[in-house]
């Protein structure tokens, strides 16, 4: 019984567990995915940086801290996705997206084929228990190469987020490319020494002391956030029984855990209680639970119910608005940019000069013809009228108004076109003093 009349009478379904890894198989999926869309990300172009610019790039475009809009209302979908996540998921991002558990899951599995089964590096700084007959150099450097392979593959996808796909191929061909920075084999290298290390030694040690993840997850995670519950009814069944325990890669007893022990819900024991309660025709002691600890299996559905929807209450109005501010950023998003400077303090001179930047956030070609309306002829020089792109960027131009002019304030206008038709002009007032002129 839920407590509440409307609720009991909607008809629960409890469905029975197949087969007994099906956890483990979806979770492995998961994770691969989630390998392959960090991949995928950047060579979409769906998101990069740009270390030259030092800008974020979507879809070709730049994005900079003053298109707020998009940055805005993405900070704030991300924010109350996370805070749905966790206060909801739990830890399920550690268990079963998080790269650097999978990582550490791939390390052990390596670690315990070639050195045995109790070969773990420890996190207390234990010793670790290389089983007898595996204590061979052969497995030692069979290890250590495997560990190097995995860190020199890994390192590569950080390296797609800041260079463009075929510059990384030009990379890992040898093929001479001039887009190719000196410096980006030392990046790499760097990238595959912090790979190495945390593959090797670090691992889980990571996930339980050195995450922000977690600690923010922590603020967030509350009673009814996911987590594996025990059937305590049939706890007879347990008797004389571990499987679970040994099976958890953390050290956890999953029959008691509470809201802030290291579980990350990544389903492994409740796999290995299935399996051995399968062979008896029974479904397993423990299941993954949404709503109260104390909850029953009975009322799990309805529990995941009301628990998710208190919390997209909250979180959804945040989402909804960042989605607002970020599909309105996309549409007003403008590929140029003018910016005029008074220029007496960069060029040391007097304020008759200005500095005229315009910009080329789109990653393709394109001309601006760059006019002053307002000015009579003869009293200023710009340093050019057209400016031409071969890519994103800027390129700044002097204009330098003479002393024809008479005293008092003089308005005009610095416009600019671009050759798909887009505009802009920026209003200046210029003021000639007595003594000048
Ligand atoms: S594997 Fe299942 S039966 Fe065995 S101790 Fe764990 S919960 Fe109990
Ligand atoms: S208790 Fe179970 S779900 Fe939690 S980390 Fe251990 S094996 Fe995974």
């Amino acid at each position: 019984m839920s407590g509440s009349p409307s609720l009991d009478k909607i008809p629960i379904t409890v469905v029975a567990a197949g087969s007994s890894a099906r956890l483990h198989w979806r979770r492995r999926t998961v994770q691969a995915a989630v390998l392959i869309i960090a991949m995928l990300i950047p060579l979409s172009g769906l998101l990069r940086i740009d270390p030259v610019a030092g800008a974020f790039v979507v879809l070709d475009r730049q994005i900079w801290w003053s298109d707020f809009f998009i940055i805005f209302g993405l900070w704030l979908m991300l924010a109350s996705g996370l805070v749905l996540m966790y206060s909801s998921v739990g830890t399920a991002f550690c268990g079963w997206a998080c790269p650097q558990n999978t990582l550490s899951e791939l390390a052990n599995r390596w670690t315990y084929k070639l050195l045995g089964r109790r070969a773990d590096v420890s996190l207390a700084g234990e010793k670790m228990k290389v089983a007898a007959g595996k204590n061979r150099l052969g497995n030692w450097l069979l290890l250590g190469l495997i560990i190097l392979a995995a860190a020199m593959l890994f390192s590569l996808i950080p390296l797609l987020y800041f260079y463009p796909p075929d510059v990384v191929w030009s990379f890992i061909t040898l093929r001479p490319d001039e887009r190719l920075a000196s410096s980006l084999h030392y990046i790499y290298t760097i990238f595959v020494i912090i790979f190495f290390v945390d593959i090797a030694f670090i691992r889980h040690f990571w996930c339980r002391f050195m995450c922000v993840y977690k600690v923010w997850q922590h603020g967030f995670k509350t009673r009814q956030s996911l987590h594996v519950a025990y059937d305590e009814a049939r706890s007879e069944s347990c008797e004389k029984c571990n499987y679970c325990v040994t099976s958890c890669f953390l050290g956890i007893d999953p029959r008691d855990t509470n809201m802030y022990d290291s579980c990350i819900n990544c389903g492994e024991c409740i796999d290995a209680c299935n399996e051995l309660q399968e062979k008896k025709g029974e479904v397993g002691l423990l299941h993954f639970s949404l709503g109260a600890r104390e909850q029953s299996r009975s009322g799990w559905l309805l529990g995941r119910l009301g628990s998710l929807s208190a919390r997209m209450k909250w979180t959804l109005p945040f989402s909804l608005l960042g989605l607002g501010m970020f599909a309105w950023g996309l549409v007003s998003y403008e590929y140029y940019r003018l910016a005029v400077y008074r220029a007496d303090a960069e060029f040391s001179s007097s304020i008759e000069d200005y500095r005229i930047r315009v910009s080329n956030k789109l990653y393709r070609d394109a001309v601006l013809t760059i006019s002053i309306e307002g000015l009579p002829k003869g009293s200023y020089v710009l340093s050019a009228g057209e400016v031409r792109f071969d890519t994103a960027g800027k390129v700044d131009l002097e204009l330098n108004i003479n002393n024809t002019l008479p005293p008092g304030l003089h308005r005009f206008l610095v416009q600019v076109q671009s050759a798909d038709g887009w505009r802009d002009s920026y209003r200046v007032q210029h003021f000639v003093s007595k003594g000048r002129g």
